[in-house]
């Protein structure tokens, strides 16, 4: 008999959004034959980390000293580590503010409240640990976890989304929100898979899939319209850092967007 996937689920700093998301899809049950889940605090409580497996999905941002040290063991023990959604991959909402310091942030959020573990400011996990694929969103889609699990087990690999939320949205036959409601909608600079979900509800796109690859972005169109509508760089930037702020790019990217708008 060939020996089972051996697959692990990890949480870090997190809304256990993503694993929720993940627990709640009813094909987990056609992987059982292949697969087995090693390794899960949300569905058994007596799940170990230290199990070697195959394919480690990893939520959440690195938010801890004790955090680093499971990630460094998730990946001596996983062939495949897959950053699970947008706090793992991008570092999530709680690095929004990142430029300020760890002691303002948590006299914030916390007052002068105290915990047990050591806190740190939240990092993606590739900050400290090779990645090697990522599944966006906050949560990801169904069929991103679907995808990326069904092509592992056949022994291939997933490939990335390399277009822009717009492209679905027109797909979709959406109102365009930015064009005709002047709203800050993020979809030409972040990236699809998500079928252009808030745009299909009538609210803007914040970037929760993180920005698309640089050269990809509808730059030349997008500052144009921008403009048009008044929005300025800082806004847009401002904007793109909800999910992004850890992106060394995003200065540039939107940057070059205002640059691209012709007098
Ligand atoms: S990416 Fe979103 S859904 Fe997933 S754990 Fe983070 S906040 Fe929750
Ligand atoms: S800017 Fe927003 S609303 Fe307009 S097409 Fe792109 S994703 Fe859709
Ligand atoms: S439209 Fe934007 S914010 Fe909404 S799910 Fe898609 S990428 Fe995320």
């Amino acid at each position: 008999m060939e020996r089972k996937v051996r697959i692990g689920f990890y949480a870090l700093t997190s809304c256990y959004g993503c694993q929720l998301q993940f627990a709640m899809m009813d094909e987990i049950l056609q992987l059982l034959p292949n697969a087995e889940i090693v390794c899960w605090y949300m569905l058994d409580r007596d799940s170990s980390e230290d199990e070697p497996v195959d394919i480690a999905f990893i939520e959440g941002s690195v938010s801890t000293e004790e955090e680093i040290e499971l990630l460094k063991k998730i990946r001596e023990n996983a062939k495949i580590v897959v950053a699970v959604g947008s706090c793992a991959v991008q570092g999530g909402v709680q690095s929004w503010e990142k430029d300020k310091s760890l002691e303002e942030l948590w006299k914030i959020v916390y007052g002068d409240g105290k915990v047990k573990f050591e806190p740190k400011k939240a990092k993606p996990v590739e900050e400290y640990i090779k990645v090697d694929y990522k599944l966006y969103g906050c949560p990801p889609e169904k069929k991103d976890f679907i995808y990326a699990i069904g092509t592992f087990l056949v022994g291939s690999w997933p490939e990335d989304v390399d277009y822009p939320v717009c492209l679905e949205c027109r797909l979709k036959g959406n109102p365009c929100i930015l064009i005709e409601k002047g709203e800050p909608c993020l979809g030409p600079i972040t990236r699809a898979g998500c079928d252009a979900r808030c745009p299909s509800y009538g609210i803007a796109c914040i970037g929760c899939r993180g920005a698309i690859g640089y050269d990809v972005a509808w730059f030349d169109s997008l500052a144009r319209t921008f403009k048009e509508k008044g929005l300025t760089k800082e806004e847009i930037l401002e904007r793109m850092k909800i999910f992004n702020a850890h992106n060394p790019k995003l200065e540039e990217m939107v940057d070059k967007v205002f640059q691209e708008v012709k007098e």
